[in-house]
C-alpha cells in the first residue's frame, strides 16, 4: 500500500468526514465501507490508489507531517495550535465553518476588566491562539488548559472567560455565556506534506485540483 502510487487521506469522523464526502463524490470517489457502521480505521475507496484513515481531529496534522498520511483535512483551529512545519495548506475547503471567540459569563464585565488592566482567567483548549490574541491586546491572562466542555469553566468559577469555537451560539446561551470578541474565522483546510507532494505529485496533484474545483463551484 505504501508504494509511490498509493495515497492516504487523513480525516476525522463527524462534521469533517460528513462534509468531505460530497467533495469526494464530486470527484467520482466513494468509500468502500460505511464509516458510521464499520469500526475500521482504514477505509478503501472506489479509486484503488486512495485510502482514508480516520483519526482524531487534532491528530490529523501529525499524521501528515510524519508521512503516515499524504493529505489531511483539518480545521484552522487545529492548524494554528501546532507548528505547521513541512505542511502545505493549498485549499480552504470552506467546510466546518465557525468562529474562534472569547466568551464570558453574561454577568462578567469583560470590557471593564481589561480596561482596568485586571488579570483575567481564561479556560481553553486553544492555549497558543489565546496567548497570541491576548498578548497582542496587552491583556493579562492566566490561561487554564482544558480538553473540552470549556463552557462549564465560568459556571463553576474556574475561569472568567473561555476561548472556544462558536457557530450558532446556542451552547453559549444555554450556559449563560455571551460572545465578547472574535479571534478568527475558522474553516477546514486541505493539508499536504511537502515530501508527499514531491514524491507522489502525479497522484496527488489531481486530488488537490479536484478539491479546489469542487470548493470553488460550491461557493459560486
Ligand atoms: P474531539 O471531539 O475528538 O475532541 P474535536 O472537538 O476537535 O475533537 P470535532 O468536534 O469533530 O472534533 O471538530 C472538528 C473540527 O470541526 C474542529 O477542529 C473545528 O475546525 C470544526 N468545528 C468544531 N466545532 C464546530 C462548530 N460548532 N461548528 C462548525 N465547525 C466546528
Ligand atoms: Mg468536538
Amino acid at each position: 500500500m505504501d508504494d509511490n502510487f498509493s495515497v492516504t487521506l487523513a480525516l476525522s469522523k463527524g462534521r469533517i468526514l460528513d462534509e468531505t464526502l460530497p467533495f469526494l463524490k464530486g470527484m467520482g470517489i466513494q468509500l468502500t465501507d460505511n464509516p458510521d457502521s464499520s469500526r475500521k480505521l482504514v477505509i478503501g475507496t472506489t479509486k484503488p490508489e486512495l485510502r482514508i484513515v480516520l483519526v482524531r481531529a487534532s491528530d490529523v496534522p501529525t499524521y501528515v507531517q510524519r508521512g503516515a498520511a499524504d493529505l489531511g483535512i483539518a480545521g484552522k483551529d487545529v492548524l494554528v495550535e501546532q507548528d505547521g512545519d513541512g505542511l502545505f495548506e493549498p485549499v480552504d475547503l470552506g467546510i466546518a465553518r465557525c468562529k474562534m471567540m472569547v466568551a464570558a459569563r453574561e454577568d462578567f464585565d469583560y470590557d471593564a476588566a481589561i480596561k482596568k488592566g485586571s488579570r483575567i482567567r481564561v479556560a481553553t483548549k486553544y492555549v497558543r491562539s489565546a496567548r497570541t490574541h491576548f498578548g497582542q491586546k496587552g491583556v493579562y491572562v492566566d490561561l487554564i488548559k482544558l480538553y473540552g466542555s470549556m463552557e462549564l469553566a465560568p459556571i463553576v468559577g474556574l475561569a472568567d472567560a473561555i476561548v472556544d469555537l462558536v457557530s450558532s451560539g446556542e451552547t453559549l446561551r444555554a450556559n449563560k455565556l455571551k460572545p465578547v470578541e472574535e479571534i478568527m474565522p475558522i474553516s477546514s483546510r486541505l493539508i499536504i506534506s511537502a515530501s508527499s507532494l514531491k514524491l507522489k505529485r502525479d497522484t496527488i496533484k489531481p486530488l488537490i485540483d479536484g478539491f479546489r474545483d469542487f470548493s470553488l463551484n460550491k461557493v459560486s
